[in-house]
């Protein structure tokens, strides 16, 4: 008699047996394949075998320099044997538990390789059984590179089975497992060399931290030759010899044993994945972004999809794949702040953007360093090498990533990880009290670095953000510690940028309340501010044309929340709004407005032309349509260099009948370019219906005749245009294949503020008043229980005082001097006339 279940969960590693136990909780009959032991590789040959040998290592090398703490062991050494005796034993340990865990929630454990088929069915040591749901949670195996003499090499499975310390190992692969273990051996003794083929080994860690790690292992006797290309592997009576090139020279070193952790590839070996039409792609399985492969029921997480491969990823990904197949959620993995933590001596962690990073994908950034040199916490511990880096968005304090090299800074990087996770900022680790003396103290001195007042170091420099790019109020300078009766302030909601908000998850609910109100926020901002720019205008602050986004804030601000920040947007003249949107400072924008030396482009640009390359806003193109190549342009250079960014190129109906139009869009397709094509219908080309303008008033579906997916989305509702659009952007990072949206709208006003808007009657214009964006979005905040009227008048508040301040602020900023008005408008020409 088959088995039926609802969920069976191929592979018992931390994503195979968590997502068991999840799926158990939400009440699924649940079964578990196991071909080896549950635990996976992370039980019982990776994460937790490891760490259990470094405990080890670690004890052994304190207790080498025992007598400086008073603690004197004579006739010292290391038991190879006992370690790995412990270790075993600890793994047994967790591995009962799992078991435990098994029975406990009543998840059936089939011991076997299982192969699935098509349709659900599942067969184990021949017994066929059926599921709703399979998840494939296969895990990695060891990579093996084809190198002449690879058979005399062990990989992290093999290095387990030894049993004596050798006098020399050679390292193939500096990446974590490489690096673990020879870190482990070199503390034992043995004389470690590590051999990678990159410019820099550990490559997921920045470059400065690497090196403060590197010159410990070095310490230590260890030798990493980096950009080394190992050749072969060659026996002879004594030892192994492993030979490589650097650059011209051919060099050769000798290795009683040889580790070969030149990575890990995903294992699907034997389960009959392809015959059932399950998607590989170099061999990981290809899933999309809610972790369905495209086979019905069939799902996939952890090492066997490739990407970031740990164990917590795994697990998470467990998680999210049975909340959705539950129907519990609606769940997009989100990996902004996935921590990585590598168990070296000293100990490395990191989670989000490091430095570099971050500048590449376009922040302004600002860092803090603190030294645990200068950590009470550290000096008692001994264990004084290494540093905490923070790097944070220098717009708004925002807190992107941190970077550690030091003692336990595997335990530390937690309280980074919420942070960077929940999108802190700076001022909010220094809110927190740090019990003294504990490492973390270091976090919140390197936060407080950042801004040039770390408490016990002396600070280098201040970094202050210029103040015509400071989006945010002035924060406040407050006591670190405050009274305990002091009440928590109400969240500020100018500090949740809506480019900051996860674009594909936040729904109508309580927990996601401060991204909604700062997508509110942000639409009234945009309101109030048009409506001033138009009263200014009327006073003659305001030159040239001006071109108004009132009636449109929820299709740009939707549209442009969908986004990551190293993604492009090329826009046209109708742009004010959308540089908002994308966190370009709005004193900077109606500075330029102005014409004011403080302005985006210096107030050389005016109203049309707003240009911010650090928000990779490539705004303000004032021929109509003219912007349309230039996206594929980007969109070419961006394949050209294998990125992963958008490019997101808005325009209005009346664009889509010039030539360029259609070029564009067939460019884009024949190329494959990663462009997603935002129309925004505002239902008028000027003066002209678009219904007249128009053969097809429903502009999607035009992009059919260049084979494009395309859709129409309703522009005036702001969580249907960010869902929508995120889920094309998402779709087209993936695939780069173009894609098409036209978001239908009203423009409130006339085509500029000069247009007296005649052609329209005022019936018309009252009918659509009735799904003002705005209001409309208020009202359902106000349904949904996020907000009361209160609540919503103190947001109201805020950007009227925020508003005023803006145009204060373009009020009294200088002209630019008449002397430099060329400057700023060709490239390099005022450099050239000797200017520079
Ligand atoms: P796995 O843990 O690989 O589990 C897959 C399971 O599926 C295996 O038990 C396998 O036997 C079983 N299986 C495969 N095919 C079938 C089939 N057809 N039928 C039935 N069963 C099948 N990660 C960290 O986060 N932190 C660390 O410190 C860390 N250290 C590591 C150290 C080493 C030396 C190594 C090698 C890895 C380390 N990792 C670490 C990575 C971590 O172990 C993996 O990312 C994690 O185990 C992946 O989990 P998984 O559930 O996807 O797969």
């Amino acid at each position: 008699m088959p088995e039926r279940f609802d969920v069976a969960v191929i592979g018992g590693g931390p994503g195979g047996y968590v997502a068991a136990i999840r799926a158990a909780q939400l009440g699924a009959r649940t079964a578990i394949v196991e071909k080896d032991r549950l635990g996976g590789t992370c039980l019982v040959r990776g994460c937790i075998p490891t760490k259990a040998m470094l405990q080890s290592s670690e004890l052994y090398s304190i207790l080498k320099h025992g007598d400086d703490f008073g603690v004197v062991a004579d006739r010292l050494r290391f038991d190879l044997r006992a370690a790995s005796r412990r270790r075993d034993q600890v793994v047994d340990q967790l591995v009962n538990g799992v078991e435990g865990l098994m029975k406990a929630n009543r998840i059936q454990v089939i011991r076997g390789a299982a192969h699935i088929e098509k349709g659900g069915g599942f067969t184990v040591n021949g017994d066929r059984s059926h599921a709703e749901n399979i998840i494939l949670a296969t895990g990695s195996v060891p990579a093996r590179i084809p190198i002449a003499g690879v058979e005399y090499t062990i990989d992290s499975d093999g290095i387990l089975g030894l049993d004596e310390i050798p006098e020399t190992m050679v390292v193939i692969g500096g990446g974590v497992v490489g690096m673990e273990w020879g870190a482990l051996y070199g503390a034992l003794g043995t004389k470690v060399t590590v051999l990678e083929l990159l410019p820099q080994i550990l490559p997921m860690v920045e470059a400065d931290m690497v090196g403060l790690y590197r010159r410990h292992f070095e310490k230590l006797g260890g030798v990493i030759q980096t950009e080394a290309n190992v050749e072969e592997i060659t026996k002879d009576s004594r030892s192994l010899r492993v030979r490589f090139r650097l650059g011209a020279e051919t060099h050769e070193v000798p290795a009683h044993v040889v580790l070969l952790a030149t990575g890990r590839v995903p294992y699907t070996v034997g389960a009959g994945l392809e015959e059932a039409g399950v998607e590989l792609d170099r061999g990981r399985v290809v899933v999309d972004d809610r972790l369905r492969t495209p086979v019905k029921g069939v799902w996939a997480i952890g090492d066997v999809i490739g990407g970031i491969m740990l164990a917590h990823v795994a697990s998470y990904e467990g998680i999210c794949a049975v909340e959705n197949m539950c129907g519990y959620a609606d769940r997009t993995p989100d990996y902004h702040a996935a921590p990585n933590c590598i168990y070296t001596d000293p100990e490395i962690a990191n989670v989000g953007l490091g430095e570099k990073e971050a500048r590449e994908s376009g922040y302004d950034v600002k860092v803090g360093r603190f030294p645990f040199a200068a950590s009470g916490r550290a000096l008692t511990l001994g264990q004084v090498e290494g540093a905490v880096k923070v790097v944070a968005d220098a717009r708004d304090d925002t807190l992107l990533g941190v970077q550690m090299v030091g003692p336990r800074v595997t335990d530390v990087i937690a309280e980074a990880t919420l942070a960077v996770q929940q999108r802190l900022k700076l001022h909010d680790l220094d809110l927190t009290m740090h019990a003294h003396p504990t490492l973390a103290e270091s976090l919140l001195e390197a936060a407080l670095a950042a801004d040039g007042r770390a408490i016990h170091i002396q600070n280098r420099r201040v970094q202050r953000p210029a103040p015509a790019l400071s989006a945010n109020p002035p924060i406040k300078e407050r006591a670190v510690a405050r009274s305990v009766e002091e009440k928590p302030k109400s969240v500020d909601h100018a500090a949740v940028p809506a480019a900051h908000i996860d674009a594909g998850r936040v729904e109508m609910k309580e927990p996601h309340r401060d991204e909604l109100l700062g997508l509110y926020r942000q639409m009234l901002l945009i309101r109030r501010f048009e409506e001033r720019a138009q009263v200014e205008y009327t006073k003659a602050k305001i030159g040239g044309y001006c071109h108004l986004n009132l009636g449109e804030e929820a299709t740009v601000v939707g549209g442009i929340a969908a986004l990551r920040p190293g993604d492009y947007i090329y826009t046209s003249y109708r742009e004010h709004g959308h540089a908002i949107a994308r966190g370009v400072d709005p004193k900077a924008v109606m500075a330029e407005l102005f014409g004011k030396e403080t302005g985006v482009s210096h107030g050389r640009g005016g109203s049309m032309h707003i240009f911010d390359l650090k928000h990779r806003f490539m705004g303000g193109y004032g021929i109509v349509g003219g912007h349309l190549p230039l996206a594929v342009g980007a969109g070419f250079a961006i394949k050209y260099k294998k990125g992963d960014d958008v490019v997101f190129c808005m325009f209005g109906d009346g664009a889509t009948n010039i030539g360029a139009f259609h070029e564009s869009l067939n460019f884009a397709k024949v190329f494959h370019l990663p462009v997603v094509w935002f129309c925004i219908n505002n239902q008028y080309g000027m003066g002209t219906a678009v219904e007249r303008a128009s053969a097809v008033s429903e502009i999607y579906r035009r992009a059919c005749a260049y084979d494009m997916e395309s859709i129409r989305v309703d522009g005036m509702n702001v969580l249907e245009v960010i869902h929508r659009t995120a889920d094309f952007v998402e779709k087209t990072r993936r695939d780069s294949e173009p894609r098409f949206i036209e978001a239908v709208n009203y423009r409130f006003r006339g085509h500029s503020v000069v247009d007296p808007d005649k052609y329209r009657s005022d019936e018309e214009k009252e009918r659509w008043r009735h799904s003002d964006p705005v209001l409309l979005f208020e009202h359902q905040l106000q349904e949904a229980g996020i907000v009361t009227s209160a609540g919503l008048e103190q947001v109201q508040a805020s950007v009227e005082g925020e508003v005023e301040e803006i145009v204060r602020f373009a009020d009294e900023s200088a002209n630019p001097a008449i002397d430099e008005l060329y400057r700023y408008l060709y490239a390099g020409e005022w450099e050239m006339y000797g200017n520079a």
